[in-house]
């Protein structure tokens, strides 16, 4: 075994530098704990680093500062009123009420460290405003994450790819093996491991063990979003609960490889600082604005555009489903040969999405998004002409495509819209272990596995996390409270 160019002895090792991980070992880092973050990307973030970085919660100082009353209470009915029936019926209430319990704490103790947040905006059926949006973007999350980590003195290592669980013999979880400069290295964890590795959309082979074969082919949004945390609960002997359920299919758009003026923002500590100081001066307008930026960027078009009559051709310019029946048609998406396709829009649809109340896509009672959005902010995925010329920006043969227009619209357009590519994806997937308020890794019979923890996406226990904000506020959430647990454990050990 190699070293790892540091002690291989830490109180704490957490597996993932993503926004769940950062925030366990800030926390512990914090309380006093030796920490070592091990990172398999080149650059930490994950999935929360390309999220968009709402955070739902109630009770918040900002919810005070804005006369609006709440509680707890009603939050977790709230909650419950999100996720169709027979998804929220998988709900683990104790732990999701125990979550929301902490979620304002948390909000505050992000803020304390320099992150700034707009809102709080409404978003029904939370019956007042609770989701809190991070400035400029989620990353903001993980610039300020890692340098406080910095701060209290705790290590991180990229490129570490941690590749399994070092157990003792009486299955206690003692450090793990990590892939680090080309050489696998044993790291020992006295207190213990936390699995903050994310979700498995990504893992083809999960998706069709949990959910079925056929949603194999449809792709996670973050490409390393692999499952490497669920499977060393498995491992060692930890269960693993709701596997089955997942945030999409969605179609969405594919991502401008510019990325959007926002996305190209820093998120560092100086921009959290001027965006407290300007935030304040920002007209509203401003900021439904910039985020109709982030809007275009990764949200997906509204079933009513299909219900309205837009078909979708793949790159033959041929239908290939019945564009209202869905999850059926994102898994034709996903078969097509290049795994994507178009939208098409005649000039009455044209008309139509261009004005409240059809909108192409949405973050409710945030920002809206018409077809002139469209052609303006992306222009890489929305063109607008003759049928021979939308066909010839993407490669398609004009005389297909004039064949499914002609067959799909009763009247001829002068105008059309081709949207696209869209692909099928899961945005995340909400199968974890179970785990204990403690954020113990549980096995069948609901025992601890010593020295191994799960937060995040791989530790949520049985949640159902509906509607916009909560995953990033349970990242965040379980993370802080898993550190602050472990972290004094091992004062207590000393
Ligand atoms: C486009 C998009 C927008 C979203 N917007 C929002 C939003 O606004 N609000 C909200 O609440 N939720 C949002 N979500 C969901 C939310 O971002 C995630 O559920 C949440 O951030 C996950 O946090 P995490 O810490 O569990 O995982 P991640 O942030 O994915 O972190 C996991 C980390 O572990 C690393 N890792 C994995 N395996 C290993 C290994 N073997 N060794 C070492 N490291 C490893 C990964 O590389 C990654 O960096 C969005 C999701 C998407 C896709």
């Amino acid at each position: 075994m190699g070293q790892i160019g540091l002690d291989t002895e830490f109180d704490i090792i957490v597996v993932g530098a993503g926004g769940s991980g950062l925030a366990a070992a800030v926390s512990a880092a914090q309380n006093g704990a030796r920490v070592l973050v091990l990172e398999k990307q080149a650059r930490s973030g994950g999935t929360t680093g390309i999220a968009v970085g709402s955070f739902t919660a109630a009770g918040t100082s900002l919810q005070a500062s804005a006369d609006i009353n709440d509680s707890v209470t009603d939050h977790a009915i709230d909650a419950g009123r999100f996720a169709p029936q027979e998804i929220e019926a998988h709900n683990n209430h104790e732990l999701r009420e125990f979550f929301l319990e902490h979620a304002a704490e948390t909000l505050q103790w992000l803020m304390g460290m320099g992150l700034t947040f707009h809102g709080p905006v409404p978003e029904p059926p939370n019956r007042v405003p609770r989701m809190h949006n991070v400035v400029p973007r989620a990353e903001a999350y993980i610039a300020t994450l890692c340098s406080q980590l910095t701060r209290f003195g705790g290590t991180l290592r990229e490129n570490a790819d941690v590749q399994s669980l070092i157990q003792d013999a009486d299955q206690r979880v003692i450090g793990v093996r990590v892939h680090y400069n080309g050489t696998l290295h044993e790291v020992s964890a006295v207190r213990g491991v936390v699995l903050a590795a994310g979700d498995y959309a990504s893992a083809p082979d999960l998706i069709a063990r949990f959910k079925g074969t056929e949603y194999s082919h449809v792709q996670g949004i973050n490409p390393h979003a692999r499952g490497d945390g669920h499977r060393m609960v498995e491992a060692a002997g930890g269960s693993l609960t709701n596997m089955g359920i997942t945030y999409g299919p969605e179609l969405r758009f594919v991502v401008s490889k510019r990325g959007s003026l926002l996305t190209r923002l820093p998120a560092g500590s100086l921009m959290n600082r001027l965006s407290r100081w300007l935030l304040p001066l920002v007209p509203d307008g401003l900021v439904r604005a910039m985020t109709k930026r982030l809007l275009v960027t990764w949200q997906h078009p509204e079933d009513s555009l299909f219900d309205d009559g837009a078909i979708l051709v793949n790159r033959e310019g041929l239908r290939f489903c019945d564009e209202r029946q869905t999850p059926e048609r994102e898994l034709k998406v996903a078969a097509q040969p290049a795994g994507d396709a178009f939208l098409l829009l005649n000039e009455q649809l044209i008309r139509k999405y261009s004005a409240w109340p059809c909108f192409v896509s949405t973050a409710p009672r945030i920002a809206y998004a018409y077809v002139h959005d469209y052609l303006r902010l992306r222009p890489d995925v929305t063109v607008k002409g003759s049928l021979r010329r939308v066909a010839s920006v993407h490669g398609i043969p004009a005389s297909a495509l004039e064949r499914s227009a002609a067959d799909a619209f009763p009247e001829q357009s002068e105008d059309w819209v081709l949207m696209g590519p869209v692909r099928s994806w899961f945005t995340t997937t909400e199968g974890g272990a179970a785990i204990s308020q403690r954020f113990e890794v549980l096995d069948e019979n609901g025992e601890a596995i010593r020295g191994l923890y799960a937060v995040g996406q791989t530790g949520l226990g049985g949640q159902i996390l509906w509607g916009h904000g909560l995953h990033i506020a349970w990242a965040m959430t379980s993370g802080r409270l898993a550190g602050r647990h472990l972290a004094s454990a091992a004062a207590e050990s000393k």
